[in-house]
């Protein structure tokens, strides 16, 4: 997930969607989240609405069987394989723009790809799908990771209410960080969409198909992706800008208390709560234990199942 980083909360948005539709769920999500993750397929019940109110109706997996009701309503089934925690369920449903295009995975096969936008936005999501295919070949050539639905698709609108979720096959945006139009998007608004795409894609791997016990883990679902965003961005841009961004934001944010004249040591004796999720040090530091445990092995090892 990606939030402005001046939020200080990341995730509610995960516990908005899911407690609409899936309230039983918070319990174990407190808990363990893999009570989410049954084993073997999963099917979720289709969604019905109206035809002319909400001609599109998605969700997360694969297009199974659609098809009209009485009354002028309608109903389309979904099917994901994989085993995932409930906070990773996304519906929508409305009327949507679409920009399509697909992408052919290093096995073969074809992936349809879908950007779905407010009507009229729909131009504006070019860069993005660039982005979105860059990122999927990326993925395969740095780290042997393939995608493994048939789809994918982006919904992206004005009013989500934080930065971007990355739900099963199903991303959700708000569309600041996925509509550009050169005359008016600056080079940082590029940059930052095409880093916050590969972000929410990358979390296919590092969050969804391998995902946390509970949400203590949140650390190590996005620490690892957002180091692998920024190797993304590092080998697309300039690595040496890229690093020097990074490394920018680090001292900005990490501790911003600790930015005046009375700044002490970094290592605090004792906390009474934990505020900050993301761990902004342990992925950007020169020393950290995403970096360094990517040199000593990753690179080596990720291919062979490490
Ligand atoms: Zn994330």
């Amino acid at each position: 997930m990606v939030i402005p980083l001046r939020t200080a909360v990341i995730e509610p948005q995960a516990f908005y969607l899911v407690r609409l539709i899936f309230e039983q769920q918070e319990a174990a999500m407190a808990g363990d989240m893999r009570h989410g993750a049954n084993a073997g397929a999963q099917r979720l019940p289709g969604e019905i609405d109206e035809r002319d109110e909400a001609p599109l109706l998605l969700s997360n997996g694969n297009p199974a069987d659609s098809g009209a009701l009485a009354d002028g309503w309608h109903y389309a089934g979904w099917h994901d394989p994989f085993p995932k925690p409930s906070y990773l369920f996304a519906l929508v449903a409305g009327a949507l723009g679409k920009l399509a295009d697909s992408f052919v995975t290093m096995s073969g096969r074809t992936v349809e790809l879908g950007i779905y936008v407010e009507p009229g936005k729909e131009r504006l999501a070019g860069y993005a799908m660039d982005a979105l295919k860059r990122s999927m070949q990326w993925d395969e050539e740095a780290f042997g990771r393939e995608y493994d639905l048939d789809v994918f698709n982006i919904v992206a609108v004005s009013d989500f209410n934080m930065g971007a979720m990355e739900n099963k096959g199903l991303n959700i945006f708000n569309d600041k960080y996925v509509l550009a139009d050169q005359e008016t998007a600056t080079d940082a608004d590029f940059a930052n969409i095409e880093a916050i795409i590969a972000h929410e894609y990358f979390h296919n791997w590092t969050g969804n198909r391998i995902t946390c016990r509970d949400w203590f883990q949140l650390c190590l679902k996005e620490g690892l992706t957002v180091f692998r965003d920024h190797e993304f961005s590092a080998d697309q841009r300039s690595r040496a800008v890229k690093r020097i961004a990074e490394v920018r934001t680090l001292r900005a944010h990490q501790f911003p208390e600790d930015q005046g004249p009375l700044a002490g040591g970094r290592h605090a004796r004792a906390a009474r709560e934990q505020r900050r999720f993301v761990p902004v040090g342990q992925t950007l530091a020169p020393g950290g234990p995403n970096r360094t445990s990517y040199g000593m092995c990753w690179a080596r090892g990720w291919r062979g199942g490490a």
